[in-house]
């Protein structure tokens, strides 16, 4: 089991004016990404302007929640109030292109592996309505 202890709170990420619809749409439960408006262009982390085309209209577009695990570290140090250790720390290529770091959890350290089928699923933070994306093996839920 383990990974990220799903049952607490996470702290409230820091929410800037071009990340701040990340967090508010994990905390409704969607895994939402930057789209650009004008060319279509999805990216992640957000950022102020495309940058396929430069275009500053951007657009939160609901992503499927499938993705695979494109890399992954174990930490075991140092201890940390919000997560059961030792916890997954990895990068997600969403089935729809772009790359999200988060956890992967429930699922035993030793059968983390590169290529895994994982499906999204969202903690609450100490603040109402913010939420955070987190992963675990597609099927397991
Ligand atoms: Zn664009």
């Amino acid at each position: 089991m383990n990974a990220g202890n799903a049952e607490l709170r996470r702290p409230t990420p820091v929410l800037t004016a071009d990340n701040a619809f990340y967090w508010e749409g994990a905390g409704r439960g969607k895994l939402v990404i930057q789209g650009c408006g004008a060319c279509g262009e999805l990216c992640h982390p957000p950022v102020p302007l495309c940058p396929a085309c430069h275009s500053p209209d951007r657009i939160a577009k609901e992503m499927s929640g499938r993705g695979r695990v494109e890399s992954f570290i174990v930490v075991h140090h140092p201890p940390n109030p919000w997560f059961e250790l030792p916890v997954a720390v990895a990068t997600v290529e969403l089935a729809e292109g772009p790359r999200v770091m988060s956890n992967v959890c429930d699922v035993p350290m030793e059968e983390m592996e590169i290529g895994m089928e994982v499906e999204v699923f969202f903690v609450p933070t100490e603040e109402e309505g913010i939420g955070v994306p987190l992963f675990r093996p597609a099927g397991s839920a």
